[in-house]
């Protein structure tokens, strides 16, 4: 569905040096499978996935989606391409507007692209709360009277209001306590089986990582060094980086 080819992000670091944050990374991301990725703060996960997301644009490298390069959509085409790719934030707090009740929340991208009315919002709502498990009574909240569980269950039915083909979540569990934790996975799992979704999961715990993907990828300094099937880990860890993660845990 989405392939990574050769993606390099430079920043300027100064006057005359360069940050690399991302090094010449390639990744395929498989319909309806979740790809892990994990690596240490500051290696350039979360500037991969705003790549990913058109938030920022590659110094070179294409990411093709269904064989486009999106990196290169300008205008009406970028909007339209964004239905298929959406993102779950760590904090939802900060990307939600404190003024809008939960129904606006859930409902602002159908409106944003004309495919709902107005007098349909309730009735949206309603199905997407349904979808993340809670109550209907809540459309009406604002997202400063619900729990961190419960905004991060806000922010996934927003994010798949437009039915994207692919979600990506950085680090969006990382907040919360390890049981709320659980239960938003098993959610996700179980939202992933119903629709197909293929997922990109940023986070940096290495058991949660692995019991939640198909394939994780390590990231170090800017750079993938290895690829593994979730439950190879324990045997084919080869990089230095890897092994560390998976002797303080296993
Ligand atoms: P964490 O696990 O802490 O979230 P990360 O792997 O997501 O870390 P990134 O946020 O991708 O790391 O950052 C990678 C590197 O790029 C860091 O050194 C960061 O300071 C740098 N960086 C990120 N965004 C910018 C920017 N807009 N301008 C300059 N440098 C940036
Ligand atoms: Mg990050």
């Amino acid at each position: 569905v989405l392939e990574i080819n050769q993606i390099v992000k430079e920043f300027e670091n100064g006057k005359d040096s360069k940050l690399t944050a991302c090094n010449n990374v390639s990744l395929c991301f498989e319909k309806g499978k979740t790809l892990g990725i994990i690596g240490e703060s500051g290696c350039g996960k979360s500037t991969l996935m705003k790549i990913i997301m058109n938030l920022e644009e590659p110094t070179s490298g294409e990411i093709l989606y269904n064989g486009e390069d999106i990196t290169k959509l300008k205008g009406e085409k970028l909007r339209q391409h964004r239905r298929h790719i959406q993102m779950v934030f760590q904090d939802p707090t900060t990307a939600f507007n404190p003024k809008m009740k939960v129904k606006d929340i859930i409902c602002e991208p159908l409106l944003n692209f004309g495919l709902i009315k107005k007098n349909q919002k309730e009735e949206v709502a309603k199905k997407y709360l349904e979808m993340v498990e809670l109550p209907a009574e809540f459309m009406d909240r604002y997202p400063h009277n619900m729990s961190g569980g419960q905004r991060q269950r806000i922010g996934i039915a927003r994010a798949l209001v437009l039915n994207p083909e692919i979600l990506i979540l950085d680090e969006s569990t990382s907040a919360l306590d390890v049981s709320i934790q659980k239960n938003i996975i098993d959610l996700i799992k179980k939202i992933q089986k119903d629709r197909n979704l293929t997922i990109g999961f940023v986070c940096h715990d290495i058991a949660l990582i692995s019991e939640c993907s198909h394939m994780v990828a390590v990231m170090y300094l800017g750079n993938i060094v290895e690829i593994i099937p979730s439950h190879k880990l324990g045997n084919f860890a080869m990089h230095p980086y890897t092994k560390t993660l998976m002797d303080a845990v296993f």
